[in-house]
Protein backbone atom coordinates (compact mmCIF):
# COMPACT_ATOMS: atom_id res chain seq x y z
CA UNK A 1 0.00 0.00 0.00
CA UNK A 2 2.80 2.37 0.71
CA UNK A 3 4.74 1.51 -1.64
CA UNK A 4 1.96 1.97 -4.51
CA UNK A 5 1.36 5.30 -2.87
CA UNK A 6 4.79 6.30 -3.20
CA UNK A 7 5.15 5.40 -6.62
CA UNK A 8 1.98 7.63 -7.50
CA UNK A 9 3.82 10.03 -6.14
CA UNK A 10 6.80 10.13 -7.84
CA UNK A 11 4.90 9.11 -11.13
CA UNK A 12 3.10 12.90 -10.49
CA UNK A 13 6.33 14.46 -10.48
CA UNK A 14 7.68 13.09 -13.10
CA UNK A 15 4.74 14.29 -15.08
CA UNK A 16 4.70 17.58 -14.18
CA UNK A 17 8.36 17.60 -15.63
CA UNK A 18 6.63 16.88 -18.76
CA UNK A 19 8.79 12.88 -18.76
CA UNK A 20 6.61 10.41 -20.61
CA UNK A 21 4.04 8.80 -18.54
CA UNK A 22 4.67 4.60 -16.98
CA UNK A 23 3.69 2.00 -18.28
CA UNK A 24 0.80 0.62 -16.31
CA UNK A 25 0.68 -2.98 -16.22
CA UNK A 26 -2.82 -2.98 -16.18
CA UNK A 27 -3.70 -1.40 -19.73
CA UNK A 28 -1.83 -1.95 -22.98
CA UNK A 29 -3.07 0.95 -24.48
CA UNK A 30 -1.19 3.04 -21.85
CA UNK A 31 1.85 1.13 -22.06
CA UNK A 32 1.70 1.67 -25.86
CA UNK A 33 1.22 5.20 -24.71
CA UNK A 34 4.22 5.06 -23.17
CA UNK A 35 6.18 3.53 -25.55
CA UNK A 36 4.87 6.35 -28.01
CA UNK A 37 6.34 9.11 -26.16
CA UNK A 38 9.34 7.62 -25.61
CA UNK A 39 8.95 7.38 -29.85
CA UNK A 40 9.28 10.93 -29.81
CA UNK A 41 12.13 12.80 -31.90
CA UNK A 42 14.13 14.67 -29.63
CA UNK A 43 14.08 18.65 -30.16
CA UNK A 44 17.50 18.65 -31.27
CA UNK A 45 16.60 16.32 -34.67
CA UNK A 46 13.45 17.58 -35.15
CA UNK A 47 13.52 18.65 -39.20
CA UNK A 48 10.78 21.08 -40.62
CA UNK A 49 8.22 19.17 -42.40
CA UNK A 50 6.88 20.09 -45.66
CA UNK A 51 3.67 21.17 -45.09
CA UNK A 52 0.87 22.56 -46.90
CA UNK A 53 -2.93 22.93 -45.03
CA UNK A 54 -6.08 23.18 -47.40
CA UNK A 55 -9.34 23.77 -46.60
CA UNK A 56 -12.58 24.44 -48.28
CA UNK A 57 -14.02 27.67 -48.38
CA UNK A 58 -17.42 26.44 -47.66
CA UNK A 59 -16.77 26.15 -43.71
CA UNK A 60 -19.64 23.15 -44.40
CA UNK A 61 -17.67 20.94 -46.58
CA UNK A 62 -15.64 18.01 -44.38
CA UNK A 63 -12.63 17.20 -44.33
CA UNK A 64 -13.11 13.78 -45.79
CA UNK A 65 -14.90 15.92 -48.48
CA UNK A 66 -11.54 18.13 -49.28
CA UNK A 67 -9.20 14.94 -49.15
CA UNK A 68 -11.81 13.32 -52.20
CA UNK A 69 -11.94 15.81 -54.17
CA UNK A 70 -7.99 17.08 -53.69
CA UNK A 71 -7.35 13.46 -54.70
CA UNK A 72 -9.31 13.19 -57.83
CA UNK A 73 -8.05 16.84 -58.53
CA UNK A 74 -4.71 16.88 -58.30
CA UNK A 75 -1.56 14.24 -59.80
CA UNK A 76 1.36 14.46 -58.14
CA UNK A 77 3.32 12.36 -60.95
CA UNK A 78 2.13 15.86 -63.27
CA UNK A 79 3.41 18.02 -61.15
CA UNK A 80 6.46 16.09 -60.06
CA UNK A 81 6.05 15.63 -56.24
CA UNK A 82 5.99 12.80 -53.54
CA UNK A 83 3.75 12.96 -51.43
CA UNK A 84 4.61 11.44 -47.96
CA UNK A 85 1.39 11.68 -45.81
CA UNK A 86 -2.38 13.08 -45.77
CA UNK A 87 -4.01 14.27 -42.65
CA UNK A 88 -7.56 14.88 -42.23
CA UNK A 89 -7.84 18.06 -39.81
CA UNK A 90 -9.84 18.29 -37.10
CA UNK A 91 -11.88 21.81 -38.56
CA UNK A 92 -12.58 20.31 -41.90
CA UNK A 93 -8.96 20.37 -44.22
CA UNK A 94 -6.32 18.21 -44.42
CA UNK A 95 -2.98 18.91 -44.06
CA UNK A 96 -0.68 17.78 -46.96
CA UNK A 97 3.31 16.13 -46.12
CA UNK A 98 5.44 16.17 -49.29
CA UNK A 99 9.40 15.55 -49.47
CA UNK A 100 10.74 19.25 -50.49
CA UNK A 101 10.38 22.66 -49.71
CA UNK A 102 9.55 22.81 -53.90
CA UNK A 103 6.81 20.18 -53.74
CA UNK A 104 5.09 22.08 -51.06
CA UNK A 105 5.33 25.22 -53.13
CA UNK A 106 4.01 22.88 -56.43
CA UNK A 107 0.85 22.06 -54.32
CA UNK A 108 0.27 26.09 -53.60
CA UNK A 109 0.90 27.19 -56.67
CA UNK A 110 -1.44 24.24 -58.17
CA UNK A 111 -4.24 24.85 -56.24
CA UNK A 112 -4.63 28.27 -55.63
CA UNK A 113 -3.56 29.49 -59.62
CA UNK A 114 -6.24 26.86 -60.79
CA UNK A 115 -9.16 28.80 -61.04
CA UNK A 116 -11.74 25.69 -60.23
CA UNK A 117 -9.53 24.93 -57.53
CA UNK A 118 -8.94 28.13 -55.94
CA UNK A 119 -12.96 28.57 -56.08
CA UNK A 120 -13.05 26.08 -54.00
CA UNK A 121 -10.23 25.92 -51.87
CA UNK A 122 -7.58 27.63 -50.22
CA UNK A 123 -4.14 26.40 -49.65
CA UNK A 124 -1.29 27.58 -47.34
CA UNK A 125 1.27 26.80 -45.07
CA UNK A 126 0.87 26.41 -41.38
CA UNK A 127 1.70 29.41 -38.94
CA UNK A 128 4.67 28.70 -37.05
CA UNK A 129 5.48 29.71 -33.54
CA UNK A 130 8.62 29.90 -31.43
CA UNK A 131 10.08 27.12 -29.07
CA UNK A 132 9.66 27.56 -25.33
CA UNK A 133 11.47 26.62 -22.29
CA UNK A 134 9.80 25.71 -19.23
CA UNK A 135 12.18 26.54 -15.93
CA UNK A 136 11.92 24.92 -12.83
CA UNK A 137 10.80 26.62 -9.28
CA UNK A 138 11.75 30.08 -9.73
CA UNK A 139 11.22 31.93 -6.51
CA UNK A 140 7.51 34.13 -6.23
CA UNK A 141 9.31 37.30 -5.22
CA UNK A 142 10.75 37.59 -8.66
CA UNK A 143 8.76 39.93 -11.31
CA UNK A 144 8.00 39.44 -14.84
CA UNK A 145 9.55 42.43 -15.71
CA UNK A 146 13.36 41.34 -13.94
CA UNK A 147 13.27 37.39 -14.87
CA UNK A 148 14.56 38.32 -18.13
CA UNK A 149 17.67 40.56 -17.15
CA UNK A 150 18.28 38.21 -13.87
CA UNK A 151 18.80 35.38 -16.47
CA UNK A 152 20.70 36.89 -18.79
CA UNK A 153 22.89 38.29 -16.47
CA UNK A 154 24.37 34.86 -15.01
CA UNK A 155 23.73 32.81 -18.11
CA UNK A 156 26.92 34.00 -20.88
CA UNK A 157 25.58 33.35 -24.33
CA UNK A 158 22.16 34.40 -23.79
CA UNK A 159 20.59 37.60 -25.34
CA UNK A 160 17.99 39.52 -24.35
CA UNK A 161 16.62 40.08 -27.49
CA UNK A 162 16.70 35.94 -27.93
CA UNK A 163 14.16 35.77 -25.13
CA UNK A 164 10.56 36.49 -24.47
CA UNK A 165 9.06 35.69 -20.96
CA UNK A 166 5.36 34.28 -21.48
CA UNK A 167 4.05 33.15 -18.11
CA UNK A 168 4.30 31.23 -15.03
CA UNK A 169 2.38 28.06 -13.51
CA UNK A 170 2.29 26.92 -9.93
CA UNK A 171 4.76 24.82 -8.85
CA UNK A 172 4.21 22.25 -5.99
CA UNK A 173 6.61 23.61 -4.00
CA UNK A 174 5.62 26.16 -1.65
CA UNK A 175 6.80 30.22 -2.66
CA UNK A 176 7.74 28.88 -6.25
CA UNK A 177 6.70 29.22 -9.83
CA UNK A 178 7.63 27.49 -12.77
CA UNK A 179 8.58 30.12 -15.87
CA UNK A 180 7.78 29.45 -19.08
CA UNK A 181 9.87 31.70 -22.28
CA UNK A 182 9.58 31.43 -25.85
CA UNK A 183 13.18 31.41 -27.49
CA UNK A 184 14.65 31.97 -30.87
CA UNK A 185 15.83 28.54 -32.41
CA UNK A 186 19.34 29.09 -31.80
CA UNK A 187 18.88 30.04 -28.45
CA UNK A 188 16.61 27.45 -27.56
CA UNK A 189 18.89 24.33 -28.57
CA UNK A 190 21.70 26.07 -26.48
CA UNK A 191 19.85 26.28 -23.32
CA UNK A 192 18.44 22.66 -23.72
CA UNK A 193 22.21 20.87 -24.45
CA UNK A 194 23.20 22.99 -21.00
CA UNK A 195 20.08 21.45 -19.02
CA UNK A 196 19.85 23.87 -16.19
CA UNK A 197 20.39 27.50 -15.48
CA UNK A 198 21.88 29.62 -13.23
CA UNK A 199 19.48 31.57 -10.92
CA UNK A 200 20.58 33.78 -7.93
CA UNK A 201 21.95 31.36 -5.92
CA UNK A 202 20.22 28.36 -7.14
CA UNK A 203 20.88 26.10 -10.45
CA UNK A 204 17.41 25.57 -11.83
CA UNK A 205 16.41 22.69 -14.20
CA UNK A 206 14.74 23.65 -17.52
CA UNK A 207 12.85 21.37 -19.81
CA UNK A 208 10.86 22.12 -23.20
CA UNK A 209 7.31 23.25 -22.71
CA UNK A 210 4.86 21.27 -25.08
CA UNK A 211 1.51 22.09 -23.80
CA UNK A 212 -1.49 21.72 -26.36
CA UNK A 213 -4.34 24.26 -25.76
CA UNK A 214 -6.74 22.63 -24.07
CA UNK A 215 -10.02 23.97 -22.71
CA UNK A 216 -11.32 24.98 -19.39
CA UNK A 217 -14.91 24.87 -19.85
CA UNK A 218 -15.30 21.70 -22.29
CA UNK A 219 -12.14 19.95 -22.11
CA UNK A 220 -11.46 19.68 -25.63
CA UNK A 221 -8.51 20.78 -27.30
CA UNK A 222 -7.47 23.84 -29.91
CA UNK A 223 -9.27 26.26 -28.20
CA UNK A 224 -9.27 28.40 -25.03
CA UNK A 225 -12.76 29.03 -23.15
CA UNK A 226 -13.15 32.14 -23.59
CA UNK A 227 -13.68 30.96 -27.15
CA UNK A 228 -15.58 27.70 -26.30
CA UNK A 229 -18.84 26.88 -28.25
CA UNK A 230 -19.78 23.77 -25.90
CA UNK A 231 -21.65 23.05 -22.76
CA UNK A 232 -19.25 22.52 -19.53
CA UNK A 233 -18.05 19.37 -19.38
CA UNK A 234 -16.57 18.00 -16.12
CA UNK A 235 -12.72 16.63 -17.01
CA UNK A 236 -13.26 14.19 -14.48
CA UNK A 237 -15.99 11.29 -16.17
CA UNK A 238 -16.92 13.99 -19.26
CA UNK A 239 -20.69 14.64 -18.29
CA UNK A 240 -22.63 18.07 -18.15
CA UNK A 241 -24.34 19.00 -15.43
CA UNK A 242 -21.81 19.02 -12.42
CA UNK A 243 -17.90 19.68 -11.83
CA UNK A 244 -15.23 17.90 -10.84
CA UNK A 245 -15.20 18.12 -7.04
CA UNK A 246 -18.85 17.17 -6.96
CA UNK A 247 -18.23 14.23 -9.35
CA UNK A 248 -19.51 10.27 -7.88
CA UNK A 249 -18.60 9.14 -11.64
CA UNK A 250 -15.85 6.80 -12.95
CA UNK A 251 -13.12 8.41 -15.10
CA UNK A 252 -13.62 8.54 -18.64
CA UNK A 253 -11.51 10.79 -21.23
CA UNK A 254 -14.03 13.10 -23.51
CA UNK A 255 -11.54 13.75 -25.92
CA UNK A 256 -10.49 9.69 -26.10
CA UNK A 257 -13.87 8.98 -26.41
CA UNK A 258 -14.78 11.19 -28.93
CA UNK A 259 -11.28 10.26 -30.84
CA UNK A 260 -12.61 6.82 -30.83
CA UNK A 261 -15.96 7.48 -32.56
CA UNK A 262 -15.14 9.79 -34.94
CA UNK A 263 -11.95 8.53 -36.26
CA UNK A 264 -12.91 4.76 -35.30
CA UNK A 265 -9.26 4.11 -32.55
CA UNK A 266 -9.40 2.39 -29.72
CA UNK A 267 -7.76 4.66 -27.59
CA UNK A 268 -7.76 3.51 -23.72
CA UNK A 269 -10.86 5.91 -22.24
CA UNK A 270 -11.24 5.50 -18.38
CA UNK A 271 -8.75 8.30 -17.24
CA UNK A 272 -9.48 12.14 -16.72
CA UNK A 273 -9.52 14.40 -19.36
CA UNK A 274 -6.64 15.96 -17.71
CA UNK A 275 -4.76 12.35 -17.14
CA UNK A 276 -0.73 13.53 -18.38
CA UNK A 277 -1.00 9.76 -20.09
CA UNK A 278 -3.77 10.73 -22.00
CA UNK A 279 -3.16 9.22 -26.07
CA UNK A 280 -5.30 12.35 -27.40
CA UNK A 281 -2.75 14.63 -25.44
CA UNK A 282 -0.09 12.97 -26.81
CA UNK A 283 -1.49 13.31 -30.44
CA UNK A 284 -2.11 16.70 -29.77
CA UNK A 285 1.17 17.38 -28.54
CA UNK A 286 2.64 15.80 -31.53
CA UNK A 287 0.40 18.16 -33.76
CA UNK A 288 2.07 21.09 -31.70
CA UNK A 289 5.49 19.85 -32.71
CA UNK A 290 5.09 20.34 -35.84
CA UNK A 291 3.50 24.42 -35.89
CA UNK A 292 7.10 24.99 -33.87
CA UNK A 293 10.01 26.27 -35.22
CA UNK A 294 12.98 24.40 -34.70
CA UNK A 295 15.36 26.04 -36.93
CA UNK A 296 17.07 22.71 -38.17
ZN1 LIG B 1 -14.34 24.38 -24.91
ZN1 LIG C 1 -17.97 13.99 -13.50
ZN1 LIG D 1 -7.75 10.76 -23.08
Amino acid sequence: MFASRQRKQSWNRRSLRLLPCPPQPSSSSAAASYADALKRVPPSKRKAKNVSLVFAKNKETSSEEVKETLLKALAPSKIKIVIRNVKKLAKGGVAIECDSVKGTESILNEINTNQQLSNTFEAKTPAKRLPRIVIYDVDEAVQKEEFVTMLISQNEGIREQDIKSSFKLKSKKAGKFHWVIETQTKTFHSLLRRKTIFFEWHRLSIREFLRPTRCYKCNRFGHISTNCQHTETCPHCGEEGHKKPKCKNEAKCINCTEANLKYKLNHEIIHAATDPCCQSLFHETDLLITRITYGL
